[in-house]
């Protein structure tokens, strides 16, 4: 892509109401655009990395046995009815009518709608278990929508939800997720902290959830955990608030932001909506689920308040808008054409390159928007670097800047990209 045609813009200040890192360097860089309060929109920047992290989590979704849907938005008001949920989600439900003076509500998640579709299919033990999961936007009408992308009223959705004949079924595959979200946060070079927490609104009194926390200042929520074992909870879930109830070692406070929470469903929605399998032994028994969530969105910002400097962005390899950033300082023929060969060259080896072609920007102001956007590497074309045959390059994450002989940098990326 050249960047003379990117439909972007860099901003020198965020506005004064982005409060966060994340949300003030997304904002600055031209990934988002925001309509509303809580509402954003992505630009092709920002777009390109979301969909890097939506393929991530449909590939590790795939891995563990899932099948892709997609399910209805609208959602009719007599299946929140059916779980009592209607008046009691929070967030609350956003709510419309439609011409007939029906209700609706705009799906804020699709627990009634995915038990409703399974009984399409489950009748016997031999139809389980099931894993259907979805990648699509959810609608909360919150209270107070901050922090950027991290609360937001408008967001993407993975959404997994499991369906077994036996509570022993059940939490090998809540096991299995367990480590496949593990895996995700790991591709996204983010270390998490499982903390037991409670299921609000979503599950049955006492059962077993957990959160995946990232500690960061500009985390909403706070987690206890152990200094000395593996143990951490939700504050607003602990009873016991500085002894460890495992090893008995100290609790520390953190403040953490949720990225992902899996939840032990029992047979709470399938009781309400009628869904039953005959067993082995020949009696009806209600279905038992699980559902497992991670909102897209967060996840890029939580990324970007782990992954950033005082300049801008980091991104981690995974998750790149582009993975070369490549910079044309001076606008002379010999630069342009060398420039513009690499380029080519660069796109045929199938590497994804940002090319900085634009004639009216100085080095400084250049260097400034690589920095800002954080692609992984830059090269940079000048007129002081052809006269040694080389080019510059430099790693975002590093200070150290490389002279490269052109024609062994084939050679050089291949060495540093594997
Ligand atoms: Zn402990």
């Amino acid at each position: 892509m050249k960047q003379s045609q990117l439909f972007y813009k860099t901003l020198k200040e965020a506005p004064k109401t982005a409060e966060i890192i994340s949300h003030k360097l997304l904002l600055r860089a031209g990934f988002i655009f925001q309509l509303a309060a809580g509402i954003y929109e992505f630009l092709p920047l920002g777009w390109k990395v979301h969909k890097k992290i939506e393929n991530i989590i449909r590939e590790e979704m795939e891995k563990i046995g899932a099948q892709e849907v997609f399910l209805a938005t609208l959602q009719p008001k007599e299946i929140w009815q059916r779980t009592d949920r209607w008046e009691k989600m929070a967030p609350p439900i956003f709510k419309l009518k439609d011409r007939h003076r029906k209700d609706f509500a705009l799906g804020p998640t699709h627990e009634e709608v995915i038990t409703q579709l399974a009984k399409l299919k489950i009748q016997s033990y031999k139809d389980l278990p099931l894993y259907l999961f979805q990648i699509q936007s959810k609608f909360r009408n919150e209270m107070r929508p901050s922090g950027g992308l991290l609360r937001v009223r408008e967001f993407l959705m993975k959404d997994l939800y499991s369906f077994h004949s036996s509570e022993k079924d059940f939490e090998n595959y809540f096991e299995k997720v367990a480590n496949s979200y593990e895996k995700i946060f790991q591709r996204c070079e983010l270390e998490t902290i499982k903390s037991e927490a409670s299921g609000g609104p979503f599950t049955e009194v006492g059962a077993k959830t957990y959160e995946f926390q990232i500690p960061a200042p500009a985390g909403e929520d706070k987690i206890l955990f152990c200094q000395k074992c593996e143990y951490a909870i939700n504050l607003e879930t602990a009873k016991i608030r500085n002894i460890c109830p495992k090893c008995k070692g100290k609790l520390k406070k953190k403040n953490t932001i949720e990225v992902g929470h899996i939840f032990s469903l029992g047979t709470k929605y399938s009781k309400a909506l009628n869904l039953y399998f005959i067993d082995k032994d020949g009696f009806k028994k209600p279905v038992i689920m699980g559902c497992y969530g991670i909102g897209l969105g967060r996840l890029m910002g939580t990324i970007v308040e782990i992954h950033h400097d005082q300049k801008g962005i980091i991104w981690p390899k995974e998750v790149v808008p582009f993975l070369i950033h490549l910079i044309q300082i001076e606008h002379n023929f010999r630069v342009k054409k060398v420039a513009e060969k690499l380029y080519q060259n660069l796109q045929k080896k199938d590497l994804e390159v940002l090319y900085d072609d634009r004639a009216e920007k100085t080095p400084g102001e250049k260097f400034a928007d690589a920095d800002l956007i954080g692609i992984p590497y830059r090269i940079v074309v000048s007129e002081k670097t052809l006269k040694k045959d080389s080019v510059e390059v430099k790693k975002r994450s590093e200070k150290k800047i490389k002279l490269i002989k052109i024609k062994q940098l084939p050679r050089f990326l291949n060495k540093i990209l594997c």
